[in-house]
């Protein structure tokens, strides 16, 4: 366990490492990093590296781009891939302005700053997120989206010709620390899950981001292509990561009560109001690309409905069968696209909202939804998650509370994104187009 400066020395020496990767996320969750030769750590551990922040997606203005990246040295963690020229370890950084205040714009900082909030309330958020992704074949060296294999759910082999590839991604996260919970080969041709332990909020995310350059790594060594995009396959379901939530005061899940109705209790039931109240607004973060909306329509086990219930895998939220310390909020819109600091940190804004409020999360529905007709739905009142980017950034745009809880540089950020975003996809042809009208019209 490396907690101090001297642990991380101490590491450095005794795996002979060489070089250090320094680490930090831009507002899209894309990791970007530093290499400094070992000679420098005393200096990073001290004063911080300081670096241009005005290439980094959603950060500066030009005139103000200098900043700091200063190592959070319990992340330490060895690269287990490509020691060729030395040993190289790595290291998340959190972004200062020279002056020493923390950089707003940084989204470990605006996830921080949430859960700072939570435990002014007693309450600990836990994470735990299911991450699927493809695997494609590579074409001399070039992605494709051809899939590696044809396995289905939990295929066994000789179907499942990844499993090997797969156990190669399981073996690496174990050596950089992760608890393994589970692999398997998902849904759709190519598709896969593996399901690490939850931990605090903060954890998860920085294990999130380690999560999918491990995976790309990997793959590639094996001359693949790891996709995380969240449809790549018309026809055919997409890739999810469902978060499993739940709170922790003293040490005790909060969301367990064995006398409440369906055994969890009231605090659960607010987060669920507070998650459902401010669902359309934080699908603009969880669900960040154009073509996160293509994951979102009926008949994919992708959630479209705004909707909680028990087991009912038809809903956007539910709660598993577990009880006891595993009670837990599955939300199962946000895609592996998204960056895991600031989706978390819009999840539990909104959860502490439902809670401060008691905010009702009306009835749970128990019936498949996607079988309801229009009229089913609009009885129940069952409204819709927003169907493309340009929606969802409405709502986002419209939300105070997100606004206030993810600090205005960052909601700004994300909404010029989505605003970029749409704006280049909303002027294209497509081939559905040409095929569609070229010769009928
Ligand atoms: N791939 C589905 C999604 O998009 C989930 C499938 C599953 O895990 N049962 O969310
Ligand atoms: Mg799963
Ligand atoms: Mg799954
Ligand atoms: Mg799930």
């Amino acid at each position: 366990n490396i907690n101090t400066k001297e642990d991380v020395l101490k590491a450095i020496e005794n795996n002979n490492v060489k070089f250090i990767r320094l680490q930090f996320t831009d507002i899209q969750g894309v990791v970007k990093d530093v290499e400094i030769p070992v000679t420098q750590i005393e200096k990073a551990l001290s004063v911080g590296i300081s670096f241009d922040g005005s290439s980094i997606e959603g950060f500066v203005r030009i005139n103000e781009s200098d900043m700091v990246l200063k190592p959070d040295t319990s992340s330490f963690a060895i690269l287990p891939w490509n020691q060729k020229k030395g040993v190289v370890a790595r290291m998340i950084c959190d972004i200062y302005l020279p002056d020493g205040t923390p950089f707003e714009g940084d989204p470990r900082y605006t996830l921080k700053k949430v859960m700072k909030e939570a435990k002014e309330m007693g309450f600990s958020l836990n994470v735990g997120p299911e991450l699927e992704f493809f695997l494609f074949e590579r074409h001399d060296g070039k992605a494709t989206t051809i899939p590696h294999d044809f396995g289905r759910y939990f295929e066994f082999a000789p179907a499942d010709l990844a499993e090997d590839i797969r156990r190669d991604i399981v073996l690496t996260l174990m050596d950089l620390g992760f608890e393994i919970e589970a692999s398997h080969h998902e849904v759709a041709f190519g598709q896969h899950e593996i399901d690490f332990k939850y931990g605090d909020a903060l954890t998860t995310a920085d294990n999130v981001t380690t999560f999918k350059y491990v995976t790309r790594t990997i793959a590639k060594l094996n001359g693949l292509h790891a996709t995380f995009m969240p449809k790549p396959i018309f026809g055919e379901n997409g890739s999810g990561m469902h978060v499993n939530l739940s709170l922790s005061k003293n040490g005790e899940n909060i969301f367990y009560d064995a006398d409440g109705d369906m055994q969890i209790s009231d605090e659960a039931r607010y987060f669920i109001g507070g998650l459902l109240k401010h669902v359309k607004a934080i699908t603009a973060i969880s669900n960040p690309l154009i073509n996160s909306y293509k994951r979102l329509v009926p008949g994919y086990e992708a959630p479209v409905y705004i909707a909680w219930s028990g087991a009912n895998r038809s809903s956007l939220i539910r709660i598993p069968a577990a009880r006891g310390k595993g009670t837990r909020v599955e939300l199962r819109s946000p895609d592996p696209s998204c960056n895991p600091y600031i989706t978390f940190a819009a999840v539990l804004a909104a959860g502490l909202d439902g809670i401060r409020n008691k905010i009702d999360p009306g009835d749970n529905r128990e019936e498949n939804i996607f079988e309801l007709t229009d009229k089913g739905l609009r009885d129940f009142g069952i409204e819709t998650l927003p169907s493309t980017l340009n929606d969802s950034a409405k709502y986002l745009a419209d939300d105070e509370l997100l606004k206030e809880a993810l600090g205005a540089h960052v909601h700004n950020s994300v909404l010029s994104l989505a605003k970029a975003e749409w704006d280049s996809y909303r002027i294209q042809v497509h081939d559905w187009e040409i095929e569609r009208y070229l010769n009928t019209v």
